[in-house]
């Protein structure tokens, strides 16, 4: 061959096309018969530069690449493929150019707006799903190759009528044209709020937290957990939204303050506070309430002792391994806020949840039997969470009664219980963040973490426009004066229905937290049983609301419509049999 490679240019083409042939024989046997009379024309005089554009396609002589199906580029002396990373500066450029430039936000209450939503009595859980993008880290910056920012905060879409406020996320995927120049392919994910790089913790706090809080403290449940891929940025996050939680104004004379922390790796759960020998239980009671066994709870006097705890269970999850394999990464770390009204023993809930990286096949294949376990309990409790998430929003659906919450699924799940449970007598407010890396080589991560999340908003969306067939049982829909004769007629124990209710109408009724009818109760000169008999009483009728059974098109199937329906179905059942009684009666008189 090493003559042939020798050929001038333009010698003549018997010589150039037995060259051709030989090399497309050896890297392109299947384009083979494109060396034919008609290229051989084309090219005349040409071949040297059809044999380096050859090169820069399939690779040097010798080197098949048949697979190749789209040209790489080719370094300035020809040769060698280039890789993503060798255009490094030109897609700094090109992300920077897709970057819109974002003005302060202007709706900043989807949280609330959300809550406040659900108070119709329908709705429970509230979804609010975000996303968050770290900045590049001191270590990535200035490194060349895939190390560049390739994730950013999209543009912001206002609130219109027929879709609600929304964020995006957008992934600039680094590619390579046909023509052999650097390109982005851009795609968008949906979110209620999406965290530029610039984003600090104070900020998603302020936007997510804070509303959450509010409700804890009026006696309901936040949650508020972090997903996404190892080294994300989940834990700064979540570790941020607990220590601005230290300087918030949490602690009032009124309220006593208590803390856990525990640690879910695999099957075990571990108290991170007061590690003892015993695995920490987590169970639900008879009464459906969950419960946990050796799981230390502390009480907190002041922002100070609430910080010591922080500290200790921070330290606790965070390992010296700096690998992307450390502990903390392959544990849910979750932190439990009770917030306990002293008067009425009234709890709220926060929880503050830092879920294990999400590990994909292909990042585990080097484990070892144990950690292919925790790998695979991992999965199964995030695969778990997401199928509650969505049989919960499902649930609200009309003509969906009776979807099943798989929440006993993993612990995970079952300790966030309230969060799923449609029967649930308090409102429960949820916030996803997706942590995401910026990193053009985690790019095709990041997408299946927002491909997990986002979908998760798009499903709480499907409730809009339902237009649901009104229930008059539902006390949310009555007026003050139904709501008034409501009182009177079934609660006789209640001294003064009149100064208990106000004017409220029956929606602020069924949003006032459990703590609000203690006090009205007390103050028309009601017993603590009196409250409690009328709170729960409300509570099933907005519960029976929640879940009464609907046909697809949002109109109510009553118990009489049920009645008919069981009847004329045993009256189907009686015409076959009487039918098939008939048939053999006839069969047997022919034979
Ligand atoms: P994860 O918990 O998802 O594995 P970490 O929260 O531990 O990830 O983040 C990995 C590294 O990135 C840490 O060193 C952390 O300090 C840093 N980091 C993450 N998010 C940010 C951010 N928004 N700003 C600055 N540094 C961040
Ligand atoms: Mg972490």
């Amino acid at each position: 061959m090493s003559e042939l490679a020798e050929l001038p240019p333009n010698d003549d083409s018997a010589a150039w096309k037995e060259k051709l042939l030989d090399y497309y024989r050896q890297n392109a046997p299947t384009k083979i018969r494109m060396v034919n009379d008609a290229m051989m024309t084309k090219y005349a005089g040409k071949y040297d530069s059809l044999y380096g554009n050859l090169i820069k396609k399939y690779g040097p002589l010798g080197q098949p690449t048949a697979a190749a199906t789209r040209p790489s580029i080719s370094a300035p002396g020809g040769g060698a493929k280039k890789s993503i990373g060798d255009f490094h500066s030109n897609y700094v450029t090109l992300v920077t150019k897709a970057t819109p430039s974002l003005p302060p936000r202007s709706y900043t209450s989807v949280v609330e707006g959300k809550a406040s939503d659900a108070s119709n009595g329908l709705e429970t859980s509230t979804f609010t799903v975000c996303a968050r993008v770290r900045p590049l880290l001191p270590p990535e910056e200035g490194q060349g190759g895939e190390m560049f920012a390739a994730v950013v905060a999209g543009d912001r879409v206002e609130e219109t009528k027929t879709s609600p406020y929304t964020e995006q996320m957008l992934l600039c995927t680094p590619k390579v044209s046909i023509m052999g120049k650097p390109k982005l392919e851009e795609s968008k994910f949906d979110f209620d709020y999406v965290f530029g790089a610039d984003s600090n913790n104070e900020d998603i706090y302020k936007l997510t937290c804070m509303p959450l809080l509010k409700r804890a403290l009026d006696g309901q449940v936040g949650v508020v957990f972090a997903y996404g891929q190892t080294g994300s940025g989940k834990t700064h996050t979540m570790n941020g939204i607990m220590d601005e939680l230290i300087g918030s104004n949490l602690f009032s004379n009124e309220t006593e303050v208590s803390f856990s922390f525990l640690e879910i790796l695999g099957s075990d759960i571990k108290d991170c506070l007061e590690p003892a020998d015993k695995p920490v239980a987590i169970g639900e009671a008879l009464d459906g309430r969950i419960l946990t066994r050796n799981l230390s709870n502390h009480v907190c006097a002041n922002p100070e002792a609430l910080s010591v705890l922080v500290e200790k269970a921070k330290s606790m999850r965070s390992t010296a391994a700096t690998s992307r394999n450390d502990t903390s990464s392959r544990s849910h770390g979750c932190g439990i806020l009770t917030i306990k009204d002293v008067e009425t023993e009234i709890e709220g809930k926060l929880y503050i949840i830092d879920l294990a990286g999400s590990e994909r096949a292909a990042d585990s294949k080097n484990h070892d039997k144990v950690r292919m376990a925790e790998t695979k309990a991992i999965n199964t409790s995030l695969s778990a969470l997401k199928e509650c998430i969505r049989a919960r929003t499902m649930a609200s659906q009309p003509g969906n009664g009776g979807i099943h919450v798989p929440y006993r699924r993993s612990k995970l799940t079952l300790l966030m219980k309230d969060v799923f449970d449609i029967g649930c007598t308090r409102l429960c407010s949820t916030v996803v963040i997706t942590a995401c890396s910026p990193l053009a080589m985690d790019i095709s991560h990041t997408a299946s973490t927002l491909k997990y999340s986002a979908p998760l908003r798009v499903a709480m969306q499907g409730l809009a426009g339902k237009k649901l067939q009104r229930d008059e049982l539902d006390p949310a829909l009555w007026s003050a004066d139904q709501t008034l004769e409501y009182l009177k007629k079934t609660h006789p124990n209640l001294p003064s229905p009149e100064t208990f209710l106000g004017s409220l109408p029956g929606v602020h009724l069924c949003a006032l937290p459990e703590k609000e009818f203690y006090i009205r109760t007390k103050n028309c000169g009601g017993t603590v049983e009196v409250a409690k008999e009328v709170y729960l009483a409300i509570w099933s009728l907005i519960s029976d609301a929640k879940t009464r059974k609907r046909r697809p098109d949002g109109s109510i199937i009553t118990a009489e419509d049920e009645e008919k329906e069981r009847l004329q179905l045993i009256k189907d059942k009686e015409e076959k049999a009487r039918v098939w009684a008939e048939r053999e009666k006839h069969l047997k008189s022919e034979f």
